[in-house]
């Protein structure tokens, strides 16, 4: 991604950093009166300053002529910071660092006095990523550090880092920053560099950015590569709303196949990514009432106006959740939305939503998946019932190797599973004749029967045994069946308008 913007809007001075305004006055006077404490924790999202402060900082303890706590930026100690080569400030990024010899390493330069400066600096980013033995030595620096030595520790996951750490630590947390100090940002940055971009647009830009100005600026940059007019309101939602339903896409991918390693990690990173989560959650929602409306009518989805590979996704996905299926994700997500807004750890309650949700790790070895040239004529008569036409979801990439068993195949092989099941049992198979085939449903075979009795009668331990069997031995893979009664597919009706109900809620 771009960060030609984001490099542009390089504060030099505690003055020209917007936001952070206690943070900045602590470390302000400690300059001033030349008390800096040896080790500061900054702890906070991603993008909001923290690496940039720490740069400033480590200039204001080494000017030659700090003015009232503020780097004069001129002298030959500032412009060596400036430059990237101040002989005195270490940086590390522990997230390519974290082994105890890397410490150890730096633990040999803070015995040296500096050479250019007054204090050695030691950034350490991301330091929640050193590891256990790695902590341990930094441990020891800091109960005695040398005079002339300061440690600046920064951090997005301040849970990870030891409480002995903290404790030898001032610790600041850095807050997401107001959309206002965004904005203040964003008209400076665009009188700067001439940038044409309607107001609005730009406040739409800072909502997105989530409180980050890194993300703030990086959406901006994206933004200004479409368009060497004026950007208007209208392309920037456009660009935004493309970036935000991909990820909800790919979110709800995993979750209708079960994958819950795929799915925890998506949160996880989210949150890494100092995402505001409740926001994210809410465009979850927002997507689950797109694949909702498609259940209640398929031709909805020629009018929700999306993109035709997000439409034909959106398709697939209203296919592939059952009613009762998406009734339950839009409860555990309008719960979560709900209690991420208090939460103290705000992506708590969406993981709990993932993992009530997909209580076990289906990632599937075998993906089932009915594909769209092969639509049976068997399940046209699913737009009726409440279940659209559309082909269930298709495999994402990395699933495109294994073993597909859809529709189309069990549909061409049935007759052969109908003989199979003959020579065990003849009338088992005129109970199943009746039924027709629905869908695959993960590595179910959907069947719908138009009476109870011979529902029943397949349903019986150990005629269910005899078709399982059978259709292991026809498609070579464990397969189940999963019985209705026409008319109970009826619920499904039921359900979808108890779901739009609890949807309406949300406003
Ligand atoms: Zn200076």
């Amino acid at each position: 991604m771009s960060e030609v913007l984001y490099r542009k809007y390089r504060p030099q001075k505690f003055g020209e950093v917007v936001g952070q305004k206690i943070i900045k006055t602590i470390l302000q006077n400690a300059v001033r009166l030349e008390k800096p404490a040896h080790a500061y924790l900054f702890t906070g999202p991603r993008g909001v300053g923290k690496t940039t402060l720490a740069r400033i900082m480590a200039k204001a303890v080494n000017c030659l002529a700090p003015a009232e706590g503020e780097p004069d930026t001129i002298c030959q100690n500032c412009e060596g910071v400036q430059a990237g080569r101040f002989l005195d400030l270490i940086e590390i990024d522990a997230a390519s660092y974290t082994g105890v010899d890397n410490i150890r390493d730096i633990i040999e330069h803070v015995k040296f006095t500096p050479s250019q400066g007054r204090y050695k600096v030691f950034i350490i980013d991301e330091v929640h990523m050193l590891s256990r033995a790695a902590f341990n030595a930094l441990l020891k620096t800091l109960e005695e550090p040398p005079a002339h030595a300061i440690f600046i520790l920064a951090t997005t996951e301040i849970h990870k880092v030891p409480a002995t750490i903290i404790s030898r630590s001032q610790r600041f947390d850095f807050k997401r920053m107001a959309m206002a100090e965004i904005m203040e940002v964003f008209e400076k940055i665009t009188l700067d560099s001439q940038l044409k971009i309607e107001t609005e647009a730009l406040k739409l830009i800072a909502q997105a950015a989530d409180g980050s100005i890194r993300d703030g600026l990086s959406i901006l940059d994206q933004v200004s590569s479409f368009s060497a007019e004026e950007i208007t309101l209208a392309q920037t939602e456009d660009i935004l709303g493309i970036a935000r339903l991909s990820s909800t896409q790919n979110f709800i991918d995993k979750m209708i196949i079960g994958d819950q390693q795929g799915a925890v990690k998506f949160v996880k990173d989210l949150s890494f990514q100092g995402k505001d989560l409740t926001q994210w959650t809410r465009s979850v929602l927002e997507y689950l009432r797109l694949i909702l409306l498609v259940k209640i009518d398929s031709n909805n989805l020629a009018e929700i106006g999306l993109s035709t590979e997000e439409n034909v996704k959106l398709g697939r996905h209203a296919a592939s959740l059952p009613a009762g299926r998406l009734m339950e994700f839009i409860k555990h997500m309008l719960e979560a939305y709900r209690t991420t807004k208090i939460s103290p750890v705000a992506e708590l309650p969406l993981l709990m939503a993932v993992m009530t949700l997909l209580p076990e790790n289906n990632a599937p070895s075998t993906f089932v998946e009915a594909t769209a040239d092969r639509q049976p004529p068997l399940s046209s008569k699913g737009g009726e019932d409440g279940l659209s036409n559309y082909p269930p979801a298709t495999t994402s990439d990395h699933l495109q190797s294994v073993t597909i068993i859809d529709l189309g195949t069990v549909l061409d092989h049935w007759a052969e599973v109908m003989n199979k099941i003959k020579e065990y049992n003849h009338s088992l198979v005129s109970s199943l004749r009746l039924a027709r085939i629905l869908r695959i449903e993960n590595l179910d075979v959907v069947l719908v029967f138009p009476y109870s009795f011979h529902k029943d009668t397949i349903d019986a331990r150990k005629n269910k045994i005899i078709v399982e069997q059978v259709l292991e031995e026809v498609f070579g893979h464990p397969l189940r069946i999963k019985l209705f009664l026409e008319r109970e597919l009826g619920k499904d009706k039921d359900l979808l308008s108890e779901a739009v109900k609890v949807l309406g809620k949300l406003e």
